[in-house]
């Protein structure tokens, strides 16, 4: 008998898809692995310390209790979106009401990649910017939307440039997506810009989703701004946030989207349909992330903030032109003449065994420009700077 076949035939959403910027990363990672080549990755922005260990251990007595076994509430425990509107009041003065302005998320990759199929029409545009975080122009094509490029260019102090959208393209806008602190540039935003995006958003009828992941990873003591502390800005749209980033958790899944009451309802809606929640034992250890004690908050900054310094210190000693970050950990670096992206990627990896991300694959107005994440010790970021000066 012949065995039952099936043609597997992928939809068109998952064949449009771009090749994934971190496989192909992958890829050259575990060539220069097998080439037995003592690699210094700092291609990827996950933390490389743990997470702190109060948190850890409110995890353990969080996990051993029975009612946190059972299917938890889609938006989040109230104690949790409790402890994130305290959070917000006490670090932004911004105060957001937990039943109906906070809703807990899988991540904040998942709230941002659910929240076109909320609000978004086939054929509505979606102001995405460029470089930028892959999800957001995925999230639009899956929900059928059409990303209109944002591009960020060092001119404009890698905002985009609102008043050069067509206005044509922002009477059909839906939505837009910012991010500051940002990644991959590491640019951060003033109030005024903040200002700006809330007047275009109020004309235009425009939803904000402000991704906020890095407003905890700051420098020399200047605390970026909330989207959300901004006049105005609770009648347009909501702000992502995450545990990942600040407290080291970016395995335990955690996150949250605040703000606008019927934007949150929206999303909660798409969330309902589709999963069922954040694991309560992890909704309560991470109240306690929240309420961390501001030293081991200011000790990961001081980590961070040496590892930029000698990093930042390292490439432009050799000649090249780095954005210094005030925010995020990354070092949005230009390449040299006689390369692009690509290449120095390769250059610095077959000849140096240090791993960085190409700017471009976070989308082409990226070209020119290779990413540094501050995500090793400062003793292998030194013996990374040592390396790249002798190729160079
Ligand atoms: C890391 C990151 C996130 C997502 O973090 P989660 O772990 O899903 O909470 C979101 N946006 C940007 C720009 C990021 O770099």
């Amino acid at each position: 008998m012949l065995k039952p076949q099936v043609f597997v035939e992928m939809a068109s959403r998952v064949k449009n898809l771009p090749p994934y910027l971190f496989a192909s990363i992958d890829k050259m990672k575990q060539e220069a692995k097998a080439k037995g080549i003592d690699l210094i990755d700092m291609s990827i922005g996950d933390p490389d310390m743990p997470t702190p260990s109060h948190i850890i251990d409110a995890m353990k007595v969080a996990v051993s209790k029975p009612e946190h076994h059972r299917y938890p509430s889609y938006e989040g425990m109230l104690s949790f979106r409790e402890a994130v509107s305290d959070w917000y009041k006490r670090r932004f003065n911004v105060i957001l009401d937990p039943r109906t302005e906070v809703l807990s998320l899988i991540g904040s990759k998942e709230g941002i990649g659910h929240i076109p199929l909320a609000f978004v029409e086939p054929g509505d545009t979606v102001l995405v910017p460029s470089p930028g975080y892959p999800v957001y122009p995925v999230s639009v094509m899956f929900a059928g939307g059409e990303s209109h490029i944002m591009p960020l260019n060092e001119e404009n102090g890698f905002l985009p440039d609102l008043k050069s959208i067509p206005q044509r393209t922002l009477m059909n806008t839906k939505l837009m997506f910012i991010n500051y602190p940002n990644n991959p540039t590491s640019a951060t935003a003033s109030r005024a810009f903040y200002e700006e995006v809330i007047n275009i958003a109020d004309k235009y009828n425009i939803i904000v989703c402000h991704d906020a992941a890095y407003s905890e990873i700051y420098f020399d003591g200047e605390k970026p701004l909330s989207f959300m502390e901004i006049d105005g800005a609770k009648s347009v749209g909501i702000e992502f946030h995450s545990l990942s980033k600040t407290y080291n958790m970016t395995g335990w899944r955690i996150g949250f989207a605040v703000g606008n009451s019927q934007i949150i309802a929206g999303l909660g809606k798409i969330k309902t349909n589709l999963d069922s929640g954040v694991f309560q034992a992890i909704q309560e250890a991470a109240i306690v992330a929240l309420n961390t004690d501001e030293k081991i908050l200011a000790d990961i900054r001081k980590t961070y903030q040496e590892r930029r310094d000698l990093l930042y210190d390292g490439l432009t000693g050799m000649g090249l032109e780095v954005l210094k970050p005030k925010a995020s950990f990354y070092l949005w670096t230009k390449v040299p003449k006689g390369f692009d992206s690509s290449s120095f990627v390769a250059h610095i990896l077959d000849k140096a065994g240090v791993l960085s991300t190409p700017g471009n694959g976070f989308g082409a107005p990226g070209e020119g420009y290779i990413r540094f994440a501050l995500t090793v010790s400062a003793a292998r970021t030194k013996e990374a700077i040592e390396r790249i000066k002798k190729i160079l």
